[in-house]
């Protein structure tokens, strides 16, 4: 059976989500393949257990490490991709990461298109999936031609308390800039609960203003826009010349359906963006579809992540605690001329969660002190792309990521000076994890763009230089991704192809 289409989307996170949802109105006919289904909406969506224990909405899928361990990733393949788990925490690259930025470990190389040219889709990025924040309170923020949609969410008493305390102390917390469907002048108008069960969990009240509910759905509102659920696409086909790709091909219950368009758009996040261009290879593309710079699925960077769990004698009360960021030592430290990163806090941390952090002598009810007591924060390093770092597929099609950390110097000191400051403010334990190769949450820059072709796989329409009707929109087209959440920069970059689409 073969259908015909104008384009076809592949995946339908952040990146194919956001341009289904900016094409729909063009009248075009698209189709959108998504390998996943509706993420269910029950009760589960909200249980620790369900959500830390079992883990029951990733992938099964394993993959192998760099030294060929298998891994089981926290990936998952739904509508809305990964934007149904996420925190939500959505902010703008900082103007100088678009720059060449001198880092611990080496360069952080510019962006050929600059924080300018982005301003406008950051804008719209916002808008479209409706943060919340104040401009201006985090000194590190770039310029904006407008103020946030919606007012901050407000810091819960402990939270407050605490950002008196590093105001003290000379520090600069700022509320997190969050995509949320809540307005707290009318909050009983917008559906968000400020409930405990937000980052990582699904939300069964759709509130979280994720790809599938800001996006997807309301594209396929349009009558020329098709979605097909549990439908994975194994191949890309080209025609003789191998300049065009003609067809794909998915496999839907056990099925194998071919689907033809004029052009196709490559959103499967950057790991499975480039497993899927290097398992289209053929005679024309013998490294894979479109890797004639040989860069597809190199220069894949993750983020380096900690969780930092602090420990007061004063109980924490909070149910909402994802509200506070702090970004003073993005681009230095005290006695650090190199950039380290930014804190956020994470969600309020259930002794279930903790169990992952502690060994496993120790008991629930030291676990349910700790979580009655404790402030759990998050903190992210640039890691800077590196051509050895890369993802890969096996002889037996199985995915190979294969990466080692950089740049964990500037991590550690970050965690140093945290906890540094945090005693000052009467915590005195701490536990500091660092995210393993499982938390591949923030996955960039395996079809990185650029406008030399025998560095590059995209152009910076994010077209592939060696396909003319193909386009990666996701994650992957990063060349460096700063130490700020990605999320909303694949949204406004979706949103700019959207525009070279338009104006074809
Ligand atoms: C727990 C968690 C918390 C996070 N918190 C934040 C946060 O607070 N802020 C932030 O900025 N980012 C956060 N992130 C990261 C964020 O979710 C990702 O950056 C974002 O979703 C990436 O968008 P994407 O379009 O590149 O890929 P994805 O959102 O992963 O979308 C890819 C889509 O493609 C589909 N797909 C894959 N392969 C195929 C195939 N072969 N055929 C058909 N479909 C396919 C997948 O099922 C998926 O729907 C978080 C992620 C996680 C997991």
């Amino acid at each position: 059976m073969t259908q015909h289409y104008d384009l076809i989307i592949i995946g339908t996170g952040a990146g194919g989500g956001t341009l289904a949802y900016a094409l729909a109105a063009t009248g075009k006919r698209i189709l959108i393949l998504e390998r996943g289904g509706y993420l269910p909406r029950e009760k589960d969506n909200w249980n620790p257990e369900a959500i830390f224990q079992d883990h029951k909405y990733q992938t099964q899928e394993q993959w192998l490490d760099r030294d060929n361990q298998v891994f089981s990733p926290e990936a998952f393949y739904n509508v809305g991709g990964n934007t149904k788990v996420y925190g939500a925490a959505l902010q703008r690259m900082r103007e100088e990461d678009f720059g060449e930025l001198q880092h611990y470990d080496g360069v952080s190389p510019a962006w050929e298109i600059s924080y300018s040219e982005f301003e406008p889709y950051y804008l719209r990025a916002e808008s479209l999936y409706k943060i919340h924040g104040i401009r201006g309170e985090d000194p590190t923020e770039p310029p904006a031609s407008a103020e946030y949609p919606f007012k901050p969410l407000h810091h819960e008493p402990r939270i407050q308390q605490i950002t008196d305390g590093l105001e003290n102390l000379g520090l600069h917390p700022f509320h997190l800039t969050l995509a949320l469907n809540r307005d707290e002048d009318y909050p009983a108008q917008r559906p968000c609960i400020r409930c405990d069960t937000c980052d990582p969990y699904p939300c069964l009240v759709n509130a979280k203003c994720d790809a599938q509910v800001t996006c997807v759905d309301p594209a396929l509102q349009h009558r020329n826009v098709e979605l097909l659920i549990n439908t994975r696409v194994t191949k890309l086909i080209t025609d003789a010349s191998g300049t065009r790709v003609t067809a794909v091909e998915a496999e839907k219950e056990g099925e194998i359906i071919k689907f033809t368009a004029d052009t196709f758009v490559v959103s499967c996040g950057a790991i499975n963006s480039a497993v899927l261009l290097l398992k289209s290879k053929s005679d024309r593309h013998p490294n894979g579809l479109a890797n004639s710079s040989g860069m597809v699925g190199r220069n894949l960077m993750l983020h380096n992540h900690s969780a930092l769990i602090a420990v007061a004698d004063q109980p924490n009360d909070t149910i909402f605690q994802k509200t506070l960021g702090v970004n003073d030592f993005y681009f230095q430290g005290p006695n650090q001329n190199y950039p380290l990163g930014q804190i956020q806090l994470t969600g309020k941390a259930k002794w279930n969660r903790l169990k992952a952090f502690m060994p496993d002598s120790v008991p629930q009810s030291s676990l349910e002190y700790i979580a009655k007591h404790s402030v759990d924060w998050w903190l992210t390093t640039e890691d800077l792309p590196r051509w050895e770092n890369c993802v890969t597929v096996n002889s037996e099609g199985k995915i190979k990521v294969d990466y080692q950390a950089n740049n964990l110097k500037p991590h550690q000191d970050l965690i140093d000076i945290w906890t540094n400051y945090l005693r000052k403010l009467d915590f005195f334990l701490f536990f500091a994890k660092k995210m393993p190769i499982e938390v591949g949450w923030h996955q960039a820059g395996t079809c990185r763009f650029g406008s030399d072709p025998t560095k590059n796989v995209l152009d910076l329409n994010c077209r592939t230089h060696d396909v003319e009707n193909l386009y990666v929109v996701d994650g992957s087209f990063f060349p460096a991704m700063g130490a700020v959440n990605p999320t909303l920069t694949i949204i406004a970059n979706a949103l700019r192809v959207a525009d070279h689409f338009k104006n074809q």
